[in-house]
């Protein structure tokens, strides 16, 4: 196959990675601003798609689909961000005769509805986080339910994505404003003002189960990963397989995550979301792509996810059945973004020096080197650091070795917090929720 890979940064280099592997020929597309990513300079081919603005380089279809014409390529991969889960694009190229490495764009539009997705998960028998049975559309009902289910609840806007269009509601009074904010800003955030409630779990954790599925009915699962660590809902540090979860519970989970993607007639990588209290599971979403924090699962399961994406859309389907899937240790991932590890503010610039860390157990997936510049358009993201470890001790251990041997100079990065949260106790201890970092945050910790 040839592949264009319609993304840019770590993960345009890991799916050429994964494309070379196969054997499959790559073409690279690249705003005006990216000319010198890594993988546009290792691709086969490379199209420049747009200026720096992504409205018109890396979330243009148009643009995207001419470079995939002109470059006669004959699939697709979106990556995570940007165009991956939209129906639209997933659409306009299965009808250029070309493969969408991803679900088909009816699955992909029923799941970026949270309200159809937790509606096609009940029916599949997975728990879902007690709320509205749909959309609510007046503030009235709003406070009827809040009511009915007690605060604190949460505003969900259907379309939200990315950490944003939610609210937590803790009393009656704050309702009515709540209400109006949320859909005013989920209007203009997704274009579509659609609110939904949910109760408010006050101390969950965060885990999510990583399904693969060749959209032929076969469908296993890669166990879970604990995303816990998070500021404004945005995953900091990930984690598998997510420890201390109730036995029963989680095989229960996996099984119906499976059932579901069955039911679906599911195609590709997928991830669903579930926040998990007092041995308990609630759905909250599925994100219907590659996700960032992949790399954590390919490390227990020796499974290279990436490569089955290419398999199930080269027609070739899954290279392994459920038997075969074996956990085997711990896994961390540290996301390491070019921000001011104080203010938590782009760093974008110049890399003076970059210097990844090794040694057995160690994986850096990042586009840095040395020389590099970090645009100030894009994603904060520069580079994600993966360990192994026979033991949960042993993987954060070898995460502080890869951490204290990284240099990347020239910008600011969040390291000095990722390195005092691999050492706050309770994170040692696997006492985690939700909440638990920006409580930290609050506290002055750091
Ligand atoms: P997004 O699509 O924007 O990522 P999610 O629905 O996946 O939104 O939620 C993101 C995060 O928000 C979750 O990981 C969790 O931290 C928090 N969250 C979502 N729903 C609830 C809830 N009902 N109670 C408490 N926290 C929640």
């Amino acid at each position: 196959m040839k592949v264009l890979i319609a993304n840019r940064g770590e993960i345009a280099l890991r799916i050429l990675r994964a494309c070379r592997e196969l054997g499959h020929s790559v073409v690279a597309v690249y705003s005006s601003a990216d000319r010198d990513l890594m993988h546009v300079r290792l691709a086969d081919e490379s199209v420049c798609i747009g200026p720096q603005q992504v409205e018109k380089s890396y979330l243009h279809i148009p643009a995207l689909l001419s470079a995939a014409a002109v470059c006669n390529a004959d699939a697709i991969h979106p990556g995570y961000g940007f165009l991956s889960e939209n129906a639209k694009f997933a659409r306009e190229v299965e009808n250029a005769d070309m493969t969408f490495i991803g679900p088909n764009a009816d699955v992909i539009a029923q799941m970026g509805n949270k309200i159809a997705a937790k509606q096609a998960m009940l029916a599949a028998g997975v728990p879902t986080v007690p709320g509205s049975d749909g959309a609510v559309n007046e503030i009235v009902e709003a406070r009827r339910l809040a009511d009915e289910f007690g605060y604190p609840v949460m505003l969900k806007a259907a379309s939200g994505g990315g950490g944003r269009g939610m609210s937590v509601v803790t009393t009656r009074d704050e309702m009515d404003q709540a209400f109006q904010v949320t859909s005013s800003e989920a209007r203009i955030a997704f274009g579509d003002g659609t609110l939904y409630l949910e109760k408010f779990l006050e101390r969950p954790r965060h885990v999510e189960v990583q399904v693969i599925a060749d959209g032929a009915g076969n469908a296993i699962h890669l166990g879970t990963r604990d995303c816990s660590m998070q500021r404004r809902h945005q995953k900091v540090i990930e984690e598998g397989p997510a420890p201390d979860v109730d036995p029963a519970a989680l095989e229960q989970v996996q099984e119906s995550c499976v059932r579901a993607c069955r039911q679906l007639n599911y195609r590709g990588a997928g991830t669903f979301e579930f926040l998990y209290q007092d041995e308990a599971f609630y759905f909250i979403e599925m994100n219907t792509r590659v996700q960032v924090e992949h790399p954590v699962s390919e490390l227990i399961t020796s499974i290279d996810i990436v490569q089955e994406q290419l398999r199930i859309a080269d027609g070739r389907g899954l290279s392994v059945h459920q038997e075969d899937v074996q956990i085997k240790g711990c896994a961390i991932e540290c996301r390491i973004n070019a921000e001011d590890p104080e203010t938590m503010l782009p760093s974008p610039g110049k890399v003076e020096l970059f210097h990844p860390p090794g040694g057995f157990g160690v994986r850096t997936d990042s586009h840095l080197y040395t020389g590099y510049t970090v645009p100030p358009y894009y994603d904060s993201l520069i580079a994600k650091l993966i360990t192994w470890g026979e033991t949960r001790e042993l993987a954060i251990n070898r995460m502080q070795n890869a951490l204290e041997e990284t240099i990347i100079s020239g910008i600011k990065t969040n390291i000095p917090m990722q390195q005092w949260l691999l050492n706050d106790i309770d994170f040692r201890s696997a006492n985690l929720n939700i909440h638990h970092l920006e409580r930290l945050l609050k506290a002055g910790r750091g």
